[in-house]
Order: structure tokens, then sequence, then C-alpha cells
């Protein structure tokens, strides 16, 4: 199938991004790394009157550090995420999720504004953001506004941006001490969309467990938290037993559709298999840093 026709304006800046998307009309749609987007266009789910190409402004560009906070640009590559020493030392859940993603080609062109605005509940970036709690920054002509990870993601491709919005930029705290983090899936191929996956951030005191975010992805229609199984955890030291206990829990947390993957309890299966292992690798880590 060839995709529909559509315009094509290449934006400066923000503000020409916006002046653009005033002139084309709210049926336009941006165009970032085009990786989903195009692949979209050529199946005709979507039929966009004109894409606006955002992959040129500078403002979007970008990993800062400061104020405890990692701060990204919406128009950041996956590779470049990959290769940088900032992620890397201070929110290094995205880090470790970057491989995950897709292959070379498709990490050297795509976004995690991209990632994040297209919502695909298989996707990793948007699980590590609501794991790290992290605040995303939407700006229009009309201004700009911070809206969380947990509060963006609405449903299957629904997001909190209104189509006159950009993601502009993303703000992950930074990694604190005492936090471990872990990212686990499975997939049929390697570069597959996940099958299950869990982004978990987990804090321990010599107590036990003080806090444990446990977002899931590919098992709901958008990130999801568990709490129960989190809750199962904290004020408990990290073991094996603390690990039966919370993937029991998880069966009151997740309630997975069945897709081209599996049925809801095969789903339900491999959410637990993901669960054991990331919190199994957090023993370890704490293990081997204690010798
Ligand atoms: P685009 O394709 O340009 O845009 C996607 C959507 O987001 C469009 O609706 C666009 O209008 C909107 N958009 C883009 N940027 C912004 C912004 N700043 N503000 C508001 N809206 C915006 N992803 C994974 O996470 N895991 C995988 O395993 C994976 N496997 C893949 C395998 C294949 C074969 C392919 C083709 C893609 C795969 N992807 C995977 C998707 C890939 O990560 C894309 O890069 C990403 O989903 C979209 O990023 P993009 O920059 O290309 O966005």
């Amino acid at each position: 199938m060839k995709a529909p026709e559509f315009a094509y304006a290449r934006a400066a800046t923000l503000d020409d991004a916006f002046r653009l998307k005033a002139q084309h009309g709210l049926d336009s749609c941006w165009l970032a790394g085009g990786q989903s987007l195009l692949a979209s266009l050529a199946f005709r789910l979507s039929e966009p009157t004109a894409l606006i190409d955002i992959s040129g402004i500078a403002a979007l560009q970008g990993i800062m550090l400061g104020d405890g906070l990692v701060r990204i640009g919406a128009g950041t590559t996956h590779a470049s995420l990959g290769a940088s020493h900032i992620v890397r030392q201070h929110a290094p859940l995205i880090a470790d999720a970057i491989p995950h993603i897709a292959h070379t080609a498709i990490r050297n062109r795509g976004t995690i504004g991209g990632s994040l605005a297209y919502a695909d509940p298989a996707a990793e970036l948007p699980a590590c953001c609501v794991a790290l709690d992290a605040t995303f920054v939407l700006a229009s002509a009309a201004g700009e506004r911070r809206v969380s990870a947990r509060e963006f993601f609405h449903g299957v491709y629904a997001t909190a941006l209104s189509d006159a919005e950009l993601l502009t930029a993303i703000e992950l705290p930074i990694q604190k001490s005492g936090e471990q983090h872990s990212l686990e899936e499975v997939t049929r191929r390697s570069g597959d969309y996940a099958m299950a996956g869990i982004a978990a951030v987990i804090t321990c005191a010599d107590a036990g467990v003080t806090d444990a975010r446990l977002v899931f992805f590919a098992l709901g229609d958008r990130p999801v938290v568990a709490i129960n199984a989190a809750a199962a955890l904290i004020g408990h030291p990290l073991d094996d037993a603390e690990i039966d206990r919370a993937a029991l829990a998880l069966a009151r947390d997740l309630d997975p559709p069945g897709d081209l993957n599996g049925n809801p309890a095969t789903k339900l299966h491999l959410a637990q298999v993901v669960l054991r292992r990331a919190l199994a690798k957090l023993i370890n880590d704490r293990a081997r840093s204690a010798a």
C-alpha cells in the first residue's frame, strides 16, 4: 500500500513549528524520526493533511544535567541516549532500555519524543519514564505546561497531548543513593516489540525495601504500575521469599488482554517471569556491590 497524499513543511524553530501548525490545521501532524509515523501512513492507519518536520529544531535536541534533573530534548535520538554519559550515570534505566528498542538503523533516527508521543503500550521508554517519575514538557503557541509521565499515557496510541501541542522535553530526576533499577523483557526475536516487559526502580535501606516502582509494558493499554506487587516488597529485605510474594500479588495488578503473543493467562505468566528476573538482578547487583 502507498501513503496517502500529504503536504510537507520543515520547521526551523519552535515558533516556526507552531506557525506551520496554524497554517496547515490540526489535521496536520509532527514528523520526528518517522520510524513509526511513516509505517502508519503506508498502512493508511492515519491520513494527515500535512507533515510538519520537527527534526531540524535545535531547541528539541540535547541532554543536560542540572537542578537534580536530566533534561532530554524530545528530538534526541535513541542512539544519542544510548551513547550519553549523562544518561548512563544519572538515568541508567534509560541507557539499559535502548539496546532493546528495535535495531540500530531505527535507533539512529527514532526519537524519545516520538516514542512517548506515539504511546505504543509495548514500547520501553514510556514504562521507563513512568518508573522514573518523569515530567514531560508540552508546548503550543499558547504556552507551556508540564505533565507527569503517570498522567500522560491515556491508552493505546493516546496521550495528554492535544493536536496543537508538541512534546519538547523530558525531565528525569537523577538517580538517588540506594536506588537500583532493572529492565527485563521477553521478545520473540531480538529487536521485536516486547511480549511482556518491566521497568523497575527500587530503593533499599538496611532494613529492607523502602520504595518500589514496578511498571509493566505490553501488558495493558498503557504502562501499568503494579501497586500490590510493590506493596508486597516494602518493608522487607529483598530475597527469594519476597520475590515469590510479589509475583503472587501481581495477579491483582494486571489484567492483560490477550493478543497475538498469547492469551491473558500466558501474558500474566510472562509478567511474573520478567518480574522475577528483574528482582533477581537487583539482588545480584546488591550482592556484587557489597562484595
Ligand atoms: P515519528 O515516527 O516521527 O512519530 C511518531 C508519532 O509521534 C507521530 O504521531 C508524530 O506526530 C508524533 N510525534 C513525534 N515527535 C513528537 C513530539 N516531539 N511531540 C508530539 N508528537 C510527536 N519502539 C520501541 O519502543 N521498542 C521496540 O522494540 C521497537 N521496535 C520497532 C521495530 C520496528 C521495525 C520499527 C519500524 C519501529 C520500532 N519501534 C520500537 C518504534 C521506534 O522506537 C520509533 O522510533 C518511535 O516509536 C517513534 O519515534 P520517531 O521519532 O520515529 O517518531
